[in-house]
């Protein structure tokens, strides 16, 4: 198979764009980002810009971009302005790979643009898959496309899976980190504040994952998540919580063989491997060392604690719209968290009232 080395970045100016700009750096030629987007983080999208000389940007606020002088954007890079632009940018014909790394449900029409358009789409974007896992799967099956997890446990699950076949998968099992609350009591995860639970303890992500983290809602869209991409029933789906996120996932076959993969946690790996699979390439990554003791641990999930948990198999179970109504829900409440309007409890508790509803 030949490389798909040319590269569309879709919210480049994130944590997970600014690990694939290091990723394709390092990897160097023939490899190229093509274009790259942003929201409202212009100046960073113009920095970038002059590192990685894209042909196109994406400036996908309207009112951010009407706002920000351009001049110093590189001359000859092509600049689209508005959320029509992503999908512009997805589409675009000497584009390979499209890495979907905008937040939240703003990713959707991008991701299913890439993938009716038979690329390669490097998904980090869950939501996506959350909110219209079906959509994308057909469109992906139709165009002949290719879906390539981003989601470190998701890949770890894609990498464990090519030891076997599927019909041979007994289950696969999630690995969390447990969040920044795994040892807090209900009372006191009940009271705490947006620096609490934006400092996570082993993964340095955007504001919206990190919220997510340390609900466990995380957890939840990953359970859906891997409904869609790996075509499992929800009770194949398990989850394991492991502080130290060295164990990624795991699949176990029906022989109680259990594949895992490991690694120190760094994304820039997963990110690689969905760009270069079915190759594999030497990466930046700290490596394990193996030469010190060290010891893993593994915990049951507590639903108690971390109600948001049960929502992930109840969607993926039910299918239909509950994946849009649970992410929507989410999405709101997680902005109203960080704007200081409603208590931690509330957002999952939110996000119950409103699938009930
Ligand atoms: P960040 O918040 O760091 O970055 C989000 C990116 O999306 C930015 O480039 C931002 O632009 C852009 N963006 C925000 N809103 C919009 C919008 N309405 N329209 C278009 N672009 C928008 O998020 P992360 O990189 O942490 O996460 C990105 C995705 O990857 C999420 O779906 C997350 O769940 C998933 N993911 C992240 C992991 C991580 O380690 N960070 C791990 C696994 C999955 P700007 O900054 O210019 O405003
Ligand atoms: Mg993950």
């Amino acid at each position: 198979m030949l490389a798909k080395t040319t590269v569309a970045v879709l919210g480049a100016t994130g944590s997970i764009g600014r690990a694939t700009l290091d990723v394709l750096e390092s990897l160097g030629g023939p490899w190229r980002a093509v274009g790259l987007s942003a929201h409202s983080r212009l100046p960073e999208l113009v920095e970038l810009s002059q590192r990685f000389s894209p042909d196109w940007v994406v400036a996908a606020c309207p009112e951010s971009a009407g706002r920000f002088d351009f001049t110093s954007l590189p001359a000859g890079v092509k600049r689209l302005i508005g959320p029509e632009g992503l999908i512009a940018l997805a589409e675009l014909p000497e584009v390979d790979t499209v890495v979907a790394a905008v937040v939240g449900s703003a990713g959707l029409a991008s991701s299913l643009a890439a993938a009716r358009q038979g690329k390669r789409l490097a998904l980090a974007n869950k939501e996506a898959l959350v909110v219209a896992g079906s959509l994308l799967t057909h469109a992906l099956k139709r165009s002949g496309g290719e879906l390539l997890p981003v989601d470190s446990e998701h890949s770890a699950i894609f990498q464990a899976l090519q030891a076997g076949r599927s019909r041979e998968v007994a289950r696969v099992v999630l690995t969390a980190s447990g969040g920044p609350f795994r040892t807090w009591t209900a009372g006191q995860i009940a009271k705490a504040t947006v620096d609490d639970a934006l400092a996570h303890p082993t993964w340095q992500m955007g504001r919206k994952i990190t919220i997510d983290s340390a609900t466990m809602m995380n957890k939840a869209l990953e359970v859906i998540e891997a409904r869609w991409l790996f075509d499992l029933p929800a009770e194949k789906i398990q989850v394991v919580v492991h502080p130290q996120s060295i164990i990624h996932s795991m699949v176990e076959f029906v022989d109680g063989s259990v594949v895992a993969q490991l690694s120190p946690p760094d994304m820039r790996l997963p990110i690689q491997y969905a760009l270069t699979y079915p190759d594999r390439i030497p990466c930046p990554c700290p490596k394990m060392d193996w030469t010190g003791a060290m010891s893993w641990d593994l915990e049951p999930v507590d639903i108690e604690r971390f109600p948001a948990l049960s929502l992930g198999w109840e969607v993926a179970e039910r299918g239909g719209s509950c994946g849009a109504v649970v992410n929507a829900a989410n999405e709101a409440a997680v902005e109203l968290f960080l704007q200081g309007e409603i208590k931690f409890p509330e957002i999952v508790a939110g996000c119950r009232r409103v699938l009930e509803h």
